[in-house]
């Protein structure tokens, strides 16, 4: 059995040429993860459309109606930064369906890796940010809700603070959420996580691994979570459209290796997610996020799950 990993050939929804979101990235990092062998027909899971009950446990049901049914408010549908279509509105709920099965898929091998997700700028009744529906929030409420698990940590490295999964959770004390993010960079208005790591721009790999060092260690002690959501944005990348740091391929992926090897050598389950990353070259863009998924294989191997 090989490292669990979640796809579906609806994550990607046609956009109009010249469209600034890299759409495509997610069908090409399928076929770079079959390329290289990360994935093979036995470790590859289909995710199927979540129900609206489950995704109305974070999200408010007029909001969930109207983005569904394409009569969201212009003013709202612009917040979102990606133009309706009844082919996104399908990628953006499978996309949920994926992050609540790589949930599951985690709880039981250990280990799991969607290749979409980290929608973490969407609230409970409106999306910012290219972010509609909050797949790590739908998918902890979900798996809480089917008794699966009680305590849940959040990790999330992009390098955007996850405003959204912040705000949704502020007064849940059953969900922590920890954040480390370039400061000077959007959302303009912070929400407050459970514990937020502010970043100067321009932080390099050896800055950047060694603050994440200082916290997570201890982070795992204290909140004892049933499992973890990783959400791994590679937009912290040098060469990133809308990052502001200064993180190599290598020290992405020692990144990816640090925040697993911590959370399985201590036993903890985890769930992880691609987030953002913005390029012009699309082909290192996805070789940027595939770090996570070779990452995760060798992780898988090496704890023997
Ligand atoms: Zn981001």
């Amino acid at each position: 059995m090989n490292l669990p990993v979640v796809y579906h050939p609806n994550y990607v929804a046609p956009l109009p040429e010249g469209h600034r979101f890299p759409m495509v990235k997610f069908s090409l990092l399928h076929s770079l993860l079959l390329k290289d062998g990360i994935v093979t027909g036995d470790n590859i899971y289909s995710p199927e459309l979540p129900l609206f009950e489950s995704i109305e446990l974070v999200h408010a049901a007029d909001y969930v109606r109207d983005y569904s049914q394409g009569t969201l408010h212009p003013k709202a549908q612009r917040r979102i930064g990606l133009p309706w279509s009844p082919a996104l509105v399908q990628r953006t709920c499978i996309a949920v369906g994926g992050t609540i099965l790589t949930a599951r898929l985690a709880l039981k091998h250990g280990l799991a890796c969607n290749t979409a997700g980290g929608t973490h700028h969407a609230f409970p009744s409106f999306g910012s940010g290219f972010c509609i529906f909050n797949d790590i929030a739908i998918a902890a409420r979900t798996l809480q809700e089917l008794g699966l698990v009680k305590k849940i940590l959040i990790v999330d490295l992009d390098v955007h603070q996850g405003d959204g999964t912040a705000y949704i959770f502020q007064n849940d004390e059953s969900v922590f959420t920890f954040s480390m993010h370039c400061q000077s960079n959007f959302p303009g208005t912070k929400q407050r996580s459970d514990l937020d790591v502010p970043l100067v721009e321009g932080l390099d790999d050896d800055g950047y691994l060694w603050t994440l060092s200082q916290y997570l260690e201890d982070l795992l002690s204290q909140v004892k979570p049933d499992l973890v959501f990783y959400d791994a944005g590679v937009d912290t990348h040098i060469n990133d459209l809308l990052g502001k740091l200064a993180l190599t391929d290598t020290g992405i992926y020692r990144r990816e290796m640090q925040v697993l090897s911590t959370c399985l050598s201590a036993g903890y389950p985890v769930a992880s997610v691609i987030g953002g990353g913005y390029a012009k070259d699309i082909s290192s863009l996805v070789y940027r996020h595939s770090l996570l998924h070779r990452a995760a294989a060798q992780a898988y191997r090496l704890y023997k799950l």
